[in-house]
């Protein structure tokens, strides 16, 4: 049997809530401008087609319910902006799914956060560069503790929230969504193979802005319970 030139990292996990068992993570999708809200505070406006970008599944970072965790402020960013989202996690996949049969394929659900440097992003947007550098940076993907969707059924309604050091930024509905998470997830599957363990982060409501160092963030989504963490 071969062997590694040096040991490899082990997979990102997710803990589950009420489980022993951990959930494997395979790769992270992202949805732009999923909230007509945001759209509009970005600039955009209508039901365009969802489209989408990633994250390296080890940009994420957990930090389990009723623990307070610690963000690596990140360097080359003066606008590090707070996305807070809904996470998707799929037990099984396949290529062109109906929206019925993405439903099906929701294992879990989690809270995310899609920290952006939105200066680099914005950069390019204007100059046809890729999001990399903005989007999948180290920590980039702050996530609580996984929720089994035995436990909270389909989320399609429900509160969602992120405070900053105790004042209210971004508030919205899940019902506010322009693409349904299983939509979001039926016309990923027309780009990708899907498979069990890939994470959909389904978009931010209004409300963006930027973090500074110290800050402390609380995002909730109702039935999820609560993530919370400081950036160092
Ligand atoms: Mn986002």
């Amino acid at each position: 049997m071969s062997q590694w030139v040096f040991e490899p990292e082990p997979p990102t996990s997710l803990v589950i809530e009420g489980s022993e068992l951990l959930f494997p993570v395979r790769r992270v999708y992202c949805v732009g401008r999923n909230y007509a809200e945001h759209a509009k505070e970005m600039g955009h406006s209508g039901r365009e087609a969802p489209f989408f970008f990633t994250k390296p599944a080890n940009a994420i970072v957990q930090i389990p319910a009723h623990r307070e965790g610690l963000i690596k402020y990140p360097p080359k960013t003066k606008s590090l902006h707070h996305e807070l989202e809904l996470v998707a996690a799929l037990g099984s996949g396949g290529t062109n799914l109906s929206v019925k049969e993405a439903e099906q394929a929701i294992w879990g659900y989690a809270i995310g956060l899609d920290l952006t440097r939105r200066d680099l992003q914005s950069q390019a947007k204007e100059k046809g560069r890729p999001w990399d550098v903005a989007k999948a940076f180290d920590q980039s993907a702050p996530m609580s503790t996984l929720y089994p969707r035995s436990y909270t059924g389909l989320l399609n309604t429900g509160l969602i929230f992120l405070d900053v050091n105790g004042v209210r930024r971004q508030q919205g509905d899940l019902s506010d969504m322009i693409w349904s998470t299983a939509e979001c997830i039926a016309e990923l599957s027309t780009y990708f193979e899907l498979k069990p363990g890939d994470l959909l982060m389904t978009g931010t409501p209004s409300g963006v802005d930027v973090l500074l160092p110290n800050d402390h963030i609380v995002a909730s989504i109702e039935g999820l319970g609560q993530l919370s963490f400081r950036m160092q």
